[in-house]
């Protein structure tokens, strides 16, 4: 017998030998980025002077967060206690769910939505309870409130949600908070930029629900990682104690007091991307191809049983878009990130090209 065949390696929880595992296809993407919802274009100019002023010495120094979060917490109308700032919602959701979840308890997740989360749970000894939607992709509204159980901890919607870009209404999300008071409602607003209705200011008086917002997608800081949950004060304390005190770096600190100062910019990229998106699908329509309605920075399309040869055709133009055929209930999708108008321009010129080039193929 070998050596490696008697060596004994210790094994990992068998929940984490059952996750399912994830790699996010990314790389090679020096090209347009309609792929991962990401701003396409730049953060703030104010953003860039702040990191162009950061010295050696600055970065030996531990990063320091409270400062920074009173200012995100005063810029959103809470409490520093009410906040936590988090490297990226990925990690709020890791925490959160390290936080709550016990074994036997549920999580509900109306799907399709963003992968993360069934991928954290299924590291806890939690069971992930899926509510699809039907094929409009609208939220299941009474079919969630129908699966909420005594074993419900967190019920986790994304608003807007991706792949489908389609949103739950505030008067939902009460209904949801009442009828589940036992369990944590995490309101993911990653996209919050894109659709403008939020309920960040309900914080104060739903002692179950928690908010999730990011800095990678309107504000264009994706590489420095940053987010945060808003909740509760009872809620957070939990939370901070898992969450690490280390775990958003000094350069992404320094980096948000000049991002949420610069509203202008924001504000400019945020209607860029609208206007980009009102033109985009009526090119969409305009080749007759059906899109889901969406009030985030991207639109999901039924191409087909092509979807592969279509991301590949597209993505062989210099045009990234996002296969989400694996989605439950997506079979056939692609989602295409919205930039701004004239990135959109060369995406639709692109997937003109392609459709031709299919439709050649299936003569
Ligand atoms: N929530 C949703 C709904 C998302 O779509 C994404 C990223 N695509 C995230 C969270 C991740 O955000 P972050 O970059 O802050 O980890």
């Amino acid at each position: 017998m070998s050596e490696a065949a008697t060596r004994i390696t210790p094994s990992p929880r068998l929940r984490v030998q059952a996750m399912k595992e994830y790699y996010p296809p990314l790389g090679c993407r020096d090209t347009l980025r309609l792929d991962f919802n990401e701003n396409t274009l730049a953060c703030s100019p104010k953003v860039r002077e702040v990191l162009a002023r950061v010295s050696t010495s600055d970065l030996t120094r531990y990063p320091e967060r409270a400062p920074v979060e009173e200012i995100v917490a005063s810029h959103l109308g809470l409490l520093p206690e009410q906040l936590a700032l988090t490297n990226g919602v990925d990690e709020a959701i890791h925490v959160l769910f390290e936080t709550f979840f016990e074994d036997g308890d549920e999580l509900l997740l109306p799907v399709p939505t963003y992968t993360m989360y069934e991928v954290y749970a299924s590291a806890t000894d939690a069971r992930v309870v899926p509510v699809l939607a039907a094929n409009d992709l609208q939220f299941p509204f009474e079919r969630l409130l129908a699966a909420i159980t005594p074993k419900t901890k967190v019920i986790a919607i994304a608003n807007p949600n991706s792949p489908s870009g389609s949103v739950v209404t505030r008067e939902q999300i009460l209904e949801i908070a009442a009828r589940a008071p036992h369990a944590v409602l995490l309101i993911d607003e990653a996209y919050f930029h894109f659709h403008g209705e939020t309920v960040i200011d309900l914080i104060a008086t739903i002692p179950n629900l928690i908010v999730a917002r990011t800095f990678s997608k309107a504000y264009g800081l994706a590489g420095l990682r940053v987010g945060l949950l808003a909740g509760p004060v009872e809620l957070m304390r939990w939370i901070k104690r898992v969450l690490s005190p280390y775990s958003v770096n000094s350069l992404a600190l320094a980096c948000l007091p000049p991002a949420l100062e610069d509203v202008a910019y924001l504000d400019w990229y945020v209607s860029e991307v609208l206007a980009a998106r009102s033109e985009f699908e009526a090119a969409l329509d305009a080749v007759k191809l059906r899109r889901w309605p969406s009030r985030a920075n991207f639109v999901l399309v039924d191409i087909g049983a092509q979807h592969k040869h279509f991301t590949h055709l597209m993505s062989a133009k210099g045009v990234l878009v996002r296969d989400r055929s694996s989605d439950p209930g997506c079979d056939g999708r692609a989602r295409i990130t919205i930039g701004t108008r004239e990135q959109m321009k060369i995406a639709a010129s692109a997937l003109e090209e392609t459709l031709s080039e299919m439709s050649a193929i299936n003569c």
